[in-house]
């Protein structure tokens, strides 16, 4: 089952390569939309196309040995 480098919690897997991921709700800040909608968007990333962290990483030109969080910021930096 493909590992979060950050502090995101996996679910259950689906059949095959599918599995479901949320947000650590910890990392939820009510007074930073942006960031916790980066959030949200990473996860939901994985559970719409099936891909691990560093296969997400890899597609954005981003480090494969830093934590996930690389992926969020990207996502906060480009899309909000
Ligand atoms: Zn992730």
């Amino acid at each position: 089952m493909p590992q979060h480098k950050g502090r995101f919690v996996p679910i259950v897997p689906h059949p095959g390569q599918w599995y479901r991921s949320m947000p650590d709700l910890g990392l939820i800040d009510p007074n930073n939309y942006y960031q916790d909608i980066s959030i949200v968007l990473h996860e939901v990333l994985h559970n719409v196309t099936g891909m691990t962290d560093d296969m997400i990483q890899s597609a954005l030109g981003l480090s494969t040995n830093a934590v996930s969080d690389n992926i969020t910021q990207r996502l906060l930096k480009d899309c909000f």
